[in-house]
């Protein structure tokens, strides 16, 4: 069995502590790997190192910052297939959705690459007389990444590669879960030119977040994963007076007019709700038609659709649409949640429990389930599912759906089918979640937006890449600049007298 490592100033470095943990395979159940959980001394000396690293760094101008990233940039589209397959080993998706993992990542990279013109500052010309004013944009210093198992690529990048362009050092933290494709990611920055140090890979668990949370030369805090433990890092890194932006969990809800194209919709629906087996934060989980009309036609054509979905290891290719979910805790809480809005009533149209493929008996596999009627007070409406599991909650009209939409605690994401542009504005405009798709199912923006949602999905200021991060992972100085007039109006020779 491998046992995995950290990586400190430039080099793998095996954990200390006595603690790992399993890295699974999903699809087989099998053990592949264990990965060291750091302790708080082996948290200090990572820290330290990066202080250390993060001035020289800081020193270096921009432009060459940005070098290190055109060139990572590169290496990651060179080793594309490789980091797929590691974010596919221990995640278990399927490799096109993998190199989309990277892909999504890398445009963040690609953003950081003209990192320089973000960095720009402020300048006021005769603020008053003789008075000019500037801002200058400087790094914070060490910053810590703490991020979850369900985007082994992309969130790490989404971290690194601003924070370091702003000339930070960061301690990243991966889910214990899905550890190795930031450890290469630190290989390939490392090849790319960036001295050690300045991105330490430390792996770990509570005890690893919590020292960060503690330190006191952590600057600032990015944090991804679910809600209540964004929410508990957000409180404990804001009361020990550190920057923070914590990204939570969601319930993305789909509304489906009466006018929309109903194959379009049901499609989408399909690879929003199961692609990654439910796996993402922007995963629709929650379909809601109006009318009974509408509810009836994407039932009929959800079923065929979902029926027909495959699911497998990614190690069948093509022939996959999804895999296995994270853990056999995690397969067991989804059946456990299928089971309840059995038993609270909801119609289960498509019953994914029992999914059992050959060969891979073992794998932690949850096959698609489809729900109809489903409503509010049911567990399957309230928890964060992530599985691949789609709830619809039929609507009477356009306001009932958009109230339902607001009144979830959740506001990561949302979508909206419909032919009619004055509805699609008037949802964009009204509703209170962050990320709003018109006839598009997974609104991640690009990446020089910005991403977050709103509500119980997000904690603190700012959002995640684009000019957001820019400003999240620098502080400004304003100087305001006097200069007395002197030299240019000539010496002064004469003997002045005073009056
Ligand atoms: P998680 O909250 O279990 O773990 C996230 C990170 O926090 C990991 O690095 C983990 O080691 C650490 N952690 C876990 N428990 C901790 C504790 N008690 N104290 C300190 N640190 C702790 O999340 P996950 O299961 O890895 O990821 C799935 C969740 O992430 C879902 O809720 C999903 O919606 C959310 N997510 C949100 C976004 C977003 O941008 N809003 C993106 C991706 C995933």
């Amino acid at each position: 069995m491998e046992e995995l490592s950290h990586y400190v100033n430039g080099a793998h470095v095996k954990g200390t502590s006595g603690r790992f943990t399993d890295v699974y395979n999903p699809a087989t159940g099998e053990v592949q790997g264990k990965v060291p959980l750091a302790s708080v001394e082996e948290i200090d000396a990572a820290v330290a190192a990066a202080a250390e690293a993060q001035v020289k760094w800081a020193a270096t101008n921009p432009q060459k910052r940005a070098r290190v990233m055109m060139k990572f940039g590169a290496l990651i589209n060179e080793n594309m297939d490789k980091l797929a397959e590691l974010v596919s080993r221990e995640h278990g998706k399927t490799l096109p959705d993998a190199r989309g993992d990277v892909q999504r990542g890398l445009e963040v990279v690609e953003v950081c690459m003209g990192g320089p013109s973000l960095l720009k500052g402020e300048f006021t010309n005769d603020g008053g007389p003789g008075i000019d004013l500037y801002s200058m944009r400087q790094p914070l210093g060490v910053v810590a990444g703490i991020t979850p198992f369900n985007f082994p690529a992309m969130i790490p990048l989404w971290k690194m590669a601003p924070a370091l362009t702003c000339g930070n050092a960061m301690i990243l933290k991966p889910s214990e879960r899905c550890p190795s494709t930031a450890i290469m990611l630190a290989e390939l920055l490392k090849e790319a030119g960036l001295p050690d140090g300045v991105l330490q890979v430390i792996n770990g668990d509570k005890e690893a977040v919590d020292a960060l949370l503690d330190h006191e030369d952590i600057q600032a805090v990015g944090f991804v994963g679910s809600t209540p433990i964004a929410q508990y890092i957000y409180g404990r890194a804001a009361a020990n007076g550190k920057r923070a932006q914590c990204f939570g969990g969601a319930k993305n809800h789909m509304i489906i007019m009466p006018d929309a194209d109903m194959d379009k919709a049901a499609d989408a629906l399909v690879g929003a709700g199961f692609g990654a087996a439910g796996e993402r934060c922007m995963a629709i989980s929650v379909a809601v038609p109006v009318g009974e009309k509408t509810a009836d036609a994407l039932i009929e054509r959800l079923v065929p659709r979902i029926e027909a979905l495959k699911v497998g290891p990614y190690t069948a290719g093509d022939d996959v649409d999804f895999g296995p979910v994270i853990t056999k805790a995690s397969q067991e809480r989804i059946n456990g949640l299928v089971e309840s809005g059995v038993d609270q009533g909801a119609e289960l149209v498509v019953d994914g429990r029992n999914f059992s493929l050959q060969g891979y008996e073992n794998g932690f596999f949850v096959g698609p389930s489809l729900f109809d009627r489903v409503t509010p007070e049911m567990d399957i409406y309230k928890e964060e599912i992530f599985g691949p599991v789609l709830s619809q909650v039929r609507a009477e009209t356009y306001e009932d759906a958009l109230k339902l939409t607001m009144d979830n605690p959740y506001g990561n994401g949302t979508a909206i089918y419909t032919a009619d542009g004055d509805t699609a504005r008037d949802f964009a405009n009204r509703v209170n979640v962050g990320m709003v798709g018109i006839n598009f199912p997974i609104p991640v923006p690009l990446s020089y937006h910005t991403f977050g949602g709103w509500k119980k999905s997000a904690f603190g200021d700012l959002n995640q890449y684009g000019p957001d991060a820019f400003r999240f992972y620098t502080k400004t100085k304003t100087v305001t600049a006097r200069w007395f007039s002197g030299i240019k109006e000539g010496g002064e020779f004469a003997f002045k007298a005073m009056d």
